[in-house]
């Protein structure tokens, strides 16, 4: 499950930049083609923080939907999934966006 080790890294990273601080929220952002789950990404994330002043807080995980051009018309095609096929047919597909897996924001007291 490699949830787990993203979760790990993203607790460790904001325990680094809060300076030990109480966090009480945390926004991530993930994109739909990067092949996470938010699901375990949330569950994961409530074993990492236990036992650091994360515990206790909340997350908040928005999905950004997938964009890809198609490398036969140049047209734009919205995923969903890590695969589609473009209104012209063409399955050859370059992503634009939608892999991307960050830390938002976070807030201390
Ligand atoms: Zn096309």
């Amino acid at each position: 499950m490699h949830e787990l080790g993203i979760a790990q890294a993203i607790v460790e990273m904001i325990c680094e930049h809060s300076g030990g601080a109480r966090v009480t929220r945390v926004v991530l952002e993930i994109g739909k083609l990067s092949a996470v789950l938010p699901d375990a990404v949330r569950f994961c994330f409530d074993l990492c923080v236990e036992g650091t002043p994360m515990e206790g807080a909340c997350l908040v995980i928005l999905e950004t939907p997938g964009l890809a051009r198609c490398c036969d018309c140049g047209g734009e095609v919205c995923l969903e999934r890590p695969f589609g096929r473009c209104e012209c047919g063409g399955t050859d597909l370059e992503w634009l966006s939608g892999e991307e897996l960050k830390i938002k924001e976070f807030e201390v007291i």
